[in-house]
């Protein structure tokens, strides 16, 4: 009941405005360490809801439309970041059984076995036997779940706008301290993202390593942005055409030069992390996304709907 009235009061507001979803994992169990990350049972449910009362389109449809002025409705993408491996085992079963079209942004470093230094990050401070880190002069004690993910994430916030190659080091040395062994890879191998390729869900660029791109040189901005795309070219043995900016806030995480070596670079779209929704006015290598938090169907549906009609 309450979702009609929503979907209606969308239908008569929401013409010609694009909501792009951002999903990063979709978890198989519950991890105390993610508690913001979907389950599989809660990303089954988000996908009812946008087959049953929007208009899901592949991120071709749907710029396809928004260049003619002719999008649908309660249009949505939906959207991934990062190339994590359960987008293959976990959300395509789902995405199939609602027939909802997605994109997977891949950062292409991480595809032949490690892990991104943020995931790394988090299973130092996981392991429930580690009662204590070691992290340079300073030991941290560790106590129930919600103690570790504080923890967690003040360390990540710390090393998050290091220099890539400084952050890098400061993990590495963690590890060396505390005397961990890295986790088994949680990201998709170059032949998993074929497979999920095959399954039909588009595959887009989003850098080698993840860099904040704002504070490198264009040259290696450059190299970053065109060679993530040519690698997942060799990979696909077709173009790839859309990227999405690490971390991807405006300003803060890219800047107008990015924007012009992506253009450059021949994407014909680029997605932001900065929240809102796109219009036919709005330029293509900076379509705004959204990430749908909200714990209840109801709420869900009200605040995509808030998102595409600015309520
Ligand atoms: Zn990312």
């Amino acid at each position: 009941m309450i979702h009609s009235a929503l979907q209606l009061a969308g239908k008569l507001l929401s013409r010609n405005k694009l909501s792009i979803l951002i999903y990063h994992q979709v978890l198989a169990e519950p991890d105390p360490m993610r508690p913001s990350e979907p389950t599989a049972a809660v990303f089954d449910w988000h996908m009812r809801l946008l087959r049953d009362y929007f208009a899901p389109l592949s991120l071709d449809d749907a710029l396809y439309h928004l260049q003619r002025n002719s999008l649908p409705a309660n249009a949505v993408c939906v959207t991934f970041d990062d190339g994590y491996l359960n987008n293959l085992t976990v959300a395509q079963p789902i995405l199939a059984k609602y027939s909802i079209p997605a994109t997977v942004y891949i950062a292409t470093g991480f595809s032949h076995g490690s892990n991104m230094w943020n995931d790394r990050v988090i299973f130092l401070f996981s392991a429930t036997e580690r009662k204590q880190l070691q992290l340079d002069d300073e030991i941290v004690q560790l106590g129930d779940w919600r103690d570790r993910r504080i923890k967690a994430q003040e360390c990540l916030k710390k090393l998050k706008y290091l220099p890539i190659a400084q952050r890098l080091e400061a993990v590495d040395r963690f590890y060396q301290q505390n005397n961990v062994t890295e986790q088994p890879s949680l990201m998709m191998s170059p032949s998993q993202i074929k497979l999920l390729a095959e399954h039909g869900i588009a595959i887009g660029a989003h850098t080698i390593n993840h860099p904040i791109l704002k504070v490198m040189s264009e040259e290696q901005q450059k190299q970053e942005i065109s060679s993530s795309k040519h690698q997942l070219e060799s990979w696909l043995e077709k173009p790839i055409n859309h990227f999405a900016y690490p971390n991807g806030g405006e300003n803060v995480d890219f800047d107008e030069r990015t924007v012009e070596i992506v253009k450059q670079s021949n994407f014909k779209s680029a997605v932001v992390t900065d929240w809102g929704i796109s219009t036919p006015a709005t330029s293509r290598l900076k379509l705004k996304r959204f990430t749908p938090w909200d714990k209840t169907p109801a709420r869900f549906h009200f605040r995509l709907l808030k998102n595409i009609t600015g309520l």
